[in-house]
């Protein structure tokens, strides 16, 4: 019989009606959860199964809204054995694997009920059965062994009577989870052994990770996984997107997404724009899918259509392949001007002045062509009667005849007498691609001199006959002929000059068997000629034959050719490997140079070394080759942020010619420094513009040229990592953090493939942004010296972070990549624990003389075992044996993939340092200020904590009760509980 008079009808619907309009507020649920059965808004009949018909009772509502409601309730508390079984109809899973079921319910305390016997029960059981089946067997034949118990479950407020008719309702709302689901669904049953309950609504439902576009990826709606474990989901690109790296996240269990990794870009002619990839508009372009944003066509070029990936030039102007696309159009050089030239003998200096219009580039050249011409030129019109024909070989340029950088070239080995016609022209970038005819200038120059050339010989012993060809009489009346010899090897010691008015000479005198060397040259009445060349001959040690001789004049006549010959081939190879050297030099970067100069070593073909700002002379050039110059009225500044070594650091708005405004930050050098600090000021700009990588910050550009000086980088939210780790102490996941550390180690992974060294790598200089990524900084060159708070003294004078440095870089200043592993191990440590001080308050001394002797960092608070493991990794003694961070980065994917691994935590708590046992406090509030959570003092008092005794047996839940929500804390403060009972002999389970 049901106990009515305590529990009728009418009563329960004014209670129950109590509740419901406090569920309908309820009723909007997260978009992460995904409804199969609400109990609530079914609209008719809810079609449960009740058994036996004088159990569970099926009530109607009206909510607010006078929209019909369903309910349950069954309250036989008079009457022994009790087994009322109530079953919904089968609930479609929708591939989800794991469901959560909410029970809001009321149930009536046993006490409260006058007269009830002592079978009266505070708790129900809910089961499930899985079915692929929507008609199952009739209830009556249920049995319990083919439903799985999901858990019995008690009210944590009951029915509290405070008068006679006027009970006070509390509702109770219980969630537990089902997983490991295969069927096409299940059916919920729940069981009553003998309580007073009332069913208000159940719900059922799944968690998904809802749709979500993240650096131009999208996300589809995905289910949550089985167990805990997360599902990688594979993002595509948004329309008009293409991928840089694969973008991927985790849909971890309880809906959120986790861990994004990778990115999509907007394709060339397409910007990004809310998450999305927007068109560039007429007259803008993009050319790369790198670059962020839509430009302005360089001067000359135009866009007319959307989505350009690079303008087109203007009529008349043109583009090189080699020139960047944000270049503007150019267009050929005019015509050199005011030609000059100075004959000297067979040799002719040429010079003109550079061309008045360059074409808008920087790349004038002058090429020189040479015509040779015979006969008579018509006065006033240039080649008419001329016959010219291209010089040859003939001439020589200095330095070269085409492509010549400066309006000068000197032309020697003309022929004597000769008429020429040399053609200067201007060439830059795209003369080649222009198809109108060139501009040229010409000059006409006429060799007149002498050069006599030697055509026989006669040796003897101590004697040489010479005879020369006589010069063309045009070229004047030869005074006499001179001739000048000396012995080879010999020349700047003695030499001989000897006059003669006739084309023959012999020269007495000589020593046998020497090699002399002669010239001959005429004077005329115009001055003197050239040497026609010179002649190495040798006098004999016997008396050799007559000139006339044929056979001498054949065998001289070889040996003199094969002499010329062997000469030409020594300074043409002598030539072409000097032309072959410079051109490697010519084309040898200067950054190449540089590189190699500070490494010692040769680059392989595709890799980017960094470049220390000290490799230049002038510092102030490596500034402008790796730091954009931005002009300060395109600077709003807005607050201070922050302080530096140099000055302050504010947030601000950078505003770019034709590009969307940026937050930024901005440090500035204060008023009054030295050359000095200027230089290692805008040394951090010059390493921080040599780096490209989403986990370096991002150089935006400088302002040298106006005071103050500034570097402006991109703005990070969230500031440095250290104080945000304390600022959100306990509230990540660990994927979440595991994901941090992911972003510093690829961060570092690429400053190490660069070759740079950080040497102060530390949480406090690794900043975070609004999406939680993380960037390393602070790149200063004077910065471990003098800039971070926690830097030291070291023995050997240096100024190092002793905590964060790796032994061998304290002891003799080894800083390498390995070191910055070291370093890395520390940070991690930092981000497990929340920003929690390496080696707590040990002084350096210690810290120094512990790791000597072996001690490491115990793995903080709820640290899994894997990356305590990878910590220790990066503490080993010996560098070598420290992983690389490439195979760190590696390892912290695998554990992204597969956070299973990270479940397994390492046992040591950050309150089991060895070194520093927690001090012996004996009050809640010291208790409290020694473990950093004093901000509860407050909370423990209200809820009557006064003595230390009595807070070693709280619990999770009574912690949350009193308002400690964080689990985050809500962790520390039971683990160092459990140091307290272990201090005081006492174990308590909490
Ligand atoms: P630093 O001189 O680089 O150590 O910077 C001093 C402080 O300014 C840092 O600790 C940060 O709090 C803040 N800060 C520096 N750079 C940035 C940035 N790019 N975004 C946000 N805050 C920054």
């Amino acid at each position: 019989m049901a106990l009515s008079w305590i529990y009728s009808a009418p009563l329960l619907l004014l209670l129950l009606l109590h509740v419901v309009t406090f569920c309908q507020a309820l009723r909007n649920y997260p978009d992460n959860e995904v409804t199969l059965l609400d109990s609530m808004s079914a609209p008719g009949d809810l079609g449960w199964e009740a058994y036996p018909a004088e159990g569970w009772e099926e009530i109607s509502v009206m909510d607010e809204r006078n929209t019909p409601m369903r309910t349950y309730q069954v309250c036989n508390v008079m009457e022994a054995n009790q087994n009322n079984w109530l079953r919904t109809g089968l609930i479609q899973r929708e591939g989800a694997q794991r469901v959560y079921v909410e029970i809001k319910f009321t149930l009536r305390d046993c006490n409260s009920l006058p007269g009830v016997p002592g079978t009266c029960k505070e708790t129900f059981n809910v089961y499930y059965h899985e079915s692929n089946s929507a008609s199952p067997p009739p209830l009556r034949h249920i049995r319990e062994s083919q439903y799985v118990k999901i858990d019995t479950i008690a009210a944590d407020e009951s029915f509290t009577q405070t008068d006679v008719g006027d009970r006070v309702m509390k509702l109770n709302t219980e969630v537990r989870d089902i997983s490991g689901l295969s069927k096409r669904g299940l059916y919920l049953a729940f069981q009553d052994l003998g309580a007073c309950i009332a069913l208000v609504s159940v719900r059922v439902f799944y968690k998904r990770c809802p749709l979500a576009v993240l650096n131009l990826a999208r996300f589809g709606d995905t289910v949550t996984g089985g167990d805990s474990a997360l599902v990688e989901v594979r993002g595509s690109c948004v329309e008009d997107a293409e991928e840089l790296e694969a973008p991927r996240m985790f849909c971890s269990a309880d809906g959120g997404w986790l861990v994004p990794i990778g990115r999509c870009v907007c394709k060339p002619g397409f910007e990004e724009v809310d998450g999305r990839c927007q068109p560039c508009r007429s007259g803008f372009y993009k050319a790369s899918a790198m670059d962020a944003y839509c430009v302005k066509c360089p001067p000359h070029s135009y866009s007319h259509q959307d989505k350009a990936s690079e303008c087109v030039c203007e009529r008349g102007f043109h583009r090189a392949e080699t020139d960047p696309r944000s270049m503007a159009c150019t267009r050929p050089p005019s015509a050199p001007g005011n030609p000059i030239s100075t004959v000297n003998e067979t040799a002719v200096t040429l010079e003109w002045s550079p061309p008045r219009d360059s074409g808008g580039r920087g790349d004038v050249t002058y090429s020189v062509h040479c015509k040779k011409c015979s006969g008579e030129a018509a006065p006033g019109a240039s080649g008419t009667g001329e016959r010219c024909v291209p010089c040859g070989s003939g001439p020589h340029f200095n330095p070269r005849q085409f492509g010549l950088a400066h309006p000068r070239v000197l032309v020697t080995e003309l022929q004597p007498r000769t008429n020429y016609t040399f053609s200067i022209e201007a060439l830059n970038g795209v003369s080649d691609l222009s198809p109108s005819p060139r501009h040229l200038v010409s000059v006409n120059v006429t060799t007149s001199q002498t050069v006599s050339v030697i055509v026989k010989e006669r040796r003897g012993r101590d004697s040489i006959t010479l005879a020369w060809q006589a010069p063309e009489p045009s070229d004047g009346t030869v005074v006499e002929y001179e001739v000048t010899y000396y012995e080879k090897n010999q020349r700047d010691q003695n030499y001989t000059v000897l006059k003669t008015k006739s084309n023959s000479m012999t020269v007495e005198g000589l020593k046998p068997g020497t090699t002399y060397v002669f010239r001959v040259r005429a004077r005329t009445d115009g001055g003197y000629g050239n040497y026609g060349g010179e002649i190495e001959l040798e006098t004999s040690h016997e008396d050799m034959l007559a000139v006339g001789d044929p056979n001498q004049q054949t065998i001289l006549a070889v040996s003199i050719a094969g002499g010329v010959v062997l000469l030409i081939l020594l300074v043409a190879c002598f030539v072409v490997s000097g032309r072959h050297c410079g051109y490697i030099k010519a084309k040898q970067d200067p950054e190449e140079e540089k590189m190699q100069f500070q490494h010692g070593r040769v680059q392989l073909p595709g890799t980017r070394t960094y470049i220390h700002p000290h490799t230049y002379e002038d510092p102030n050039q490596a500034v402008r080759e790796f730091a954009k110059e931005i002009e300060v009225f395109n600077i709003r500044i807005e607050r201070v942020i922050g302080a530096g070594e140099f000055g302050e650091v504010c947030s601000g708005r950078l505003r770019l010619p034709s590009k969307r405004e940026i937050h930024v930050a901005i440090k500035s050098l204060k008023a009054g420094y030295t050359e000095q600090q200027r230089r290692d000021f805008l040394s951090e700009a010059s390493i921080m513009g040599q780096f490209d990588h989403p986990n370096i910050i991002r150089l935006e550009g400088v302002v040298t040229r106006c005071k103050p000086v500034m570097i402006i980088t991109e703005y990070m939210e969230n500031g440095s990592l250290d104080t945000f780790l304390k600022k959100h102490d306990g509230q990540f996941t660990v994927i979440q953090l595991v994901g941090m550390m992911r972003g510093i180690a690829a961060g570092m992974q690429y400053l190490s493939e660069m070759n740079y060294v950080h040497r102060d790598l530390a949480a406090r200089n690794i900043l975070v942004n609004s999406n939680l990524v993380c960037k390393v900084s602070d790149f200063g060159l004077s910065r471990v010296l003098e800039d971070d708070p926690e830097a030291a003294y070291t023995t050997r004078g240096g100024k190092i972070p002793i905590r964060w440095t790796a032994p061998e870089a304290i002891a003799y200043r080894k800083f390498t990549s390995a070191s910055d592993v070291w370093s890395y191990g520390i940070v991690m440590w930092e981000v497990i624990s929340y920003g929690e001080r390496p080696y707590w308050e040990m002084s350096n001394q210690d810290v120094i003389k512990a790791i000597d002797e072996g001690y490491r960092l115990p793995a903080p608070m709820d640290c899994p075992i894997v990356l305590h493991q990878l910590m220790l990794d990066c503490w080993e003694k010996s560098r070598s044996e420290r992983p690389k961070f490439g195979h760190i980065v590696n390892s912290l994917d695998q554990l992204i993939r597969n956070p299973s691994a990270l479940k397994q935590l390492a046992n040591s708590t950050i309150w089991e340092d060895p070194v520093t046992p927690e001090p012996a406090v004996s009050t809640v509030e010291d208790w409290l200020d020694s473990i950093k959570m004093g901000q509860y003092k407050e909370h423990f008092s209200n809820a009557g904590y006064v003595t230390l005794d009595s807070v070693l047996y709280v619990s999770v839940s009574e912690l949350g009760k009193m308002g400690v929500a964080l689990t985050g804390h809500q962790k520390k403060i039971l683990s160092s509980i459990q140091s307290l009972q272990a201090q005081q002999g006492t174990h308590v389970q909490v």
